[in-house]
């Protein structure tokens, strides 16, 4: 029996990383053109997930709703 643990969650954070990438990050820069502040649906709970892009090396950040719920700052 497995119950998701952090590898779950961190692979939920990947997946939301690579979806603000893909709205974000266009080639051939894959950067920004300025700072973005969005938020989109959470891809594990639903939830209301807000992030930020840096136009500096695209690094994001964000949270979401859910107290213990995916939350990262690269
Ligand atoms: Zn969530």
């Amino acid at each position: 029996m497995t119950r998701p643990g952090f590898g779950a969650l961190s692979s939920a954070i990947s997946q939301v990383q690579a979806a603000i990438r893909r709205q974000h990050c266009p080639p051939p820069s894959y950067s920004p053109a300025q700072q973005v502040k969005a938020s989109m649906r959470c891809l594990k709970c639903g939830g209301l997930l807000t992030y930020e892009v840096s136009p500096i090396n695209a690094r994001t950040s964000g949270h979401c709703s859910t107290s213990g719920c995916i939350r990262w700052n690269d």
